[in-house]
């Protein structure tokens, strides 16, 4: 019976684009295993590399959307070297509309180094919203492509390191994930720099990450989206997190922003293992994939109280599903997507 109900729950699904992976052509039988169990059409691979980091001449995304043909859409990943330099700005924008024109990249990916890692030769850290990215956010608006952007990190990061800690599992295996005592910036300060680039750039949208960069607060997300009409939002690695709060709750902000939201996982697939949605323990098979994906579907679509999470490594609470209508879904999991990265998928 229960297989029964699964099946047809699977089949009413609609198709899946997954918004936030980081995929190694080294992995393509692999993901293509993966992507067909899950029923997702096609990943958005964040990690799609540049021309400085490539032996052939082409950024590393290429060569897996050439193994996966219609089941892979990159994101161009700037090289930070020469960061210092005057003409990098200029230099990062030409190869991500070169990646756009020649290779059919749909994306800007820059990941949380802006911010919390990189930076200038004094040692001060790069502010989010430093000048020498402008020219990054400029072609990406010029070329119609969204920015998906990661700033600051979970809340507890910045919080004592200590078994008192809502995420101590996690911080015992990457203590490294720690920003307490450091240099970096207030968490909130991170945030609200990239509202100022976001406000600054209007013709650009900006895909704000893991839950609008803010899973701990609904209440800031909501008012991100309304703020600023050039942002969305992706899911990933963030369920286990948004699902603490009140299921009403995140219910009404998926509704309100209903064509704003996109279906993201940040699995991590490459030679050297998968990565769901945070490292840590055992290294996780192929059926952990599936479970992981199971569990994000269960969590949407179901009214389930004191579900399992997604990612048990951030940590040992449940969470409480939201039951979004067909209608949300079909945004969510699919349209919204195909919209902002401006593609057709028939294949399944
Ligand atoms: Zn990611």
């Amino acid at each position: 019976m229960l297989t029964s109900l699964l099946a047809l729950v699977l089949a009413s699904r609609p198709p899946i684009i997954d918004a936030h992976a980081h995929l190694s052509w080294k992995a393509a039988d692999r993901i293509e295993h993966i992507r067909r169990a899950a029923g997702v059409v096609a990943y958005l691979n964040l990690s799609g590399g540049n021309y400085s980091s490539t032996l052939d001449g082409v950024p590393a995304g290429v060569r897996l959307a050439t193994a996966l043909p219609g089941h892979i859409l990159n994101a161009y990943t700037p090289d930070f070297d020469g960061l210092d330099e005057p003409w990098w700005g200029v230099r990062e924008a030409m190869g991500l509309e070169r990646s756009v024109r020649e290779h059919g990249f749909v994306a800007l990916k820059i990941s949380k180094a802006l911010g919390l890692y990189l930076r200038d030769p004094a040692g001060a850290l790069i502010d989010v919203d430093d000048p020498r990215f402008f020219p990054l956010w400029e072609r990406a608006g010029e070329l119609g492509v969204p920015v998906f952007i990661h700033v600051a990190d979970p809340k507890a990061f910045w919080e004592p390191p200590t078994p008192q800690n809502e995420r101590w599992d996690e911080l015992q295996a990457h203590p490294e994930w720690s920003f307490w005592g450091t240099d970096a910036p207030p968490r909130l300060e991170l945030l609200y720099a990239l509202e100022r680039v976001i406000e600054a750039h209007p013709q650009t949208t900006f895909v704000c990450v893991h839950f609008g960069n803010n899973a701990e607060d609904p209440g800031y997300v909501s008012g991100l989206l309304d703020r600023h009409p050039n942002t969305a939002i992706d899911l990933g690695a963030r369920i286990p997190e948004v699902g603490r709060h009140p299921p009403e709750v995140v219910r009404a902000l998926f509704e309100r922003h209903a064509s704003r939201i996109l279906f993201a996982t940040d699995i991590g697939v490459s030679p050297y293992g998968l990565v769901l949605g945070s490292s840590g323990g055992e290294t996780p098979t192929e059926q952990d994939a599936q479970v992981f994906y199971e569990r994000h579907f269960q969590y949407l679509e179901t009214a389930d109280r004191g579900m399992t999470h997604p990612t048990p490594i951030q940590g040992p609470w449940t969470i409480d599903a939201i039951a979004l209508s067909e209608e949300v879904l079909e945004r969510v999991y699919y349209r919204n997507a195909a919209e902002l990265l401006r593609v057709t998928l028939s294949a399944r």
